[in-house]
């Protein structure tokens, strides 16, 4: 549902529960309404003064069935509003729309101008972790819902997030999907979207920045480089791969493309080791990014030879790049430059300190 109106200095009068009107009341002030709201039937009564004709009356959260709605028929004939609509007579079709949104790798900076203005428009957004979702309440004053997590900390499963989905849009809400990076790499994002197709819902997809090639960003990695790789393959960790993948893999790497493994943390030392049985070479760079573009980024340095060791203490969310990339580790980034800064800081007191005065 969406107000693209310019209401300005127009009476509106919002009838509803607190909860059910917080979305129309924020949409009718952006466009400028003269707001009256009563949250019940007894808030009507009680109130004094009532704008005769108002130019809307929008009616919200009276899906609680007739008894609810009857409360509500004194406040309805005076201001003749006609044809509620009621769960028990819903309109013909679903009214709502989802849109998938890719959120980028958890920095509100990589959000795209289209993902903000979805959020912006959002009655209900489904989010999760990985996505800048500390901020979301400056970015939307939608509907929050955390299916990352439950109460218990298990993660909300696949067919329920797509059913709440499905369930929010039949309701005529604008809902967003939030999903870190990208939605269509490793997001899952496929199925939410043929599910909305499923149930006849409009979907709409709207690309973020992945994390497979941001996150070797933040650590000063390009995922390709001039004279050193001339390709990039980005795999899934989450399950062990096999021997025919870790050969596959190990003739890509040597023949210097660039491996970019995600949900790989828990898999590595099986990943190292599959990938030295099929002839990658021990000194092959490797590098784990945890956290990219979050507070706490860390990047670890090490080789394929001995990935187990150095890398043991590393946990997701990481990235893990392979290849000779991994050598220009720093470029352009922050960590790199600041480094440099403290370099040439500690020249100058040496500098200072050996000038006699
Ligand atoms: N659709 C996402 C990937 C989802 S799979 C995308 O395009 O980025 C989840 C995996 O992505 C994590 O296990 C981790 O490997 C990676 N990931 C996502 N965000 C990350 C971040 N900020 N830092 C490090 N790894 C991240």
């Amino acid at each position: 549902m969406q107000v693209s109106l310019n209401l300005e200095g127009l009476p509106v009068v919002v009838l509803g529960a607190a909860d059910d009107a917080r979305q129309a009341l924020a949409r009718y002030r952006r466009a400028g309404a003269a707001l009256a709201h009563f949250e019940s039937p007894a808030a009507y009564r009680a109130a004094v003064a009532l704008p005769s004709r108002p130019a809307l009356v929008a009616v919200v959260g009276l899906q609680g069935g007739r008894a609810h709605d009857a409360e509500w028929a004194p406040v309805l004939e005076r201001y003749r509003v006609l044809g509620v609509p009621r769960v028990d007579e819903p309109a013909a079709g679903p009214r709502g729309h989802v849109t998938l949104v890719g959120g980028g790798p958890g920095s509100r900076g990589l959000l795209t101008v289209d993902a903000v203005e979805a959020l912006r428009d959002a009655d209900v957004v489904l989010f999760d972790r990985l996505a800048p979702w500390r901020e979301l309440a400056e970015l939307t004053t939608a509907q929050l819902v955390d299916v990352g997590k439950l109460p218990g900390h298990h993660k909300v499963p696949q067919v329920e997030i797509n059913r709440l989905i499905v369930e929010h849009a039949r309701a005529g809400a604008n809902v967003v999907r939030l999903k870190g990076g990208d939605p269509f790499v490793f997001g899952r994002g496929g199925e939410e979207a043929a599910a909305c197709a499923e149930a006849g819902i409009p979907v709409r997809v709207v690309s973020g920045i992945s994390s497979s090639i941001a996150v070797p960003a933040a650590a000063g990695i390009p995922v390709t480089h001039r004279n050193v790789s001339h390709a990039f393959t980005v795999v899934s960790g989450h399950a062990p791969l096999t021997d025919d993948e870790h050969r596959h893999l190990a003739g890509l790497g040597t023949a210097g493309g660039t491996i970019v493994v995600l949900m790989g943390i828990a898999n590595l030392p099986h990943l190292a080791a599959g990938l030295r049985r099929s002839g990658m070479p021990a000194t092959m760079p490797l590098a784990v990014v945890e956290r990219g573009h979050q507070a706490g980024q860390k990047t670890t340095l090490t080789e394929l030879g001995r990935a187990e060791a150095d890398t043991a203490r590393c946990a997701n969310p990481a990235v893990i790049v392979i290849g000779e990339v991994v050598r220009l580790a720093g470029i352009g980034s922050r960590a790199a430059a600041e480094d440099e800064l403290r370099g040439l800081a500690a020249s100058f007191m040496m500098e200072a300190e050996g000038t006699p005065t």
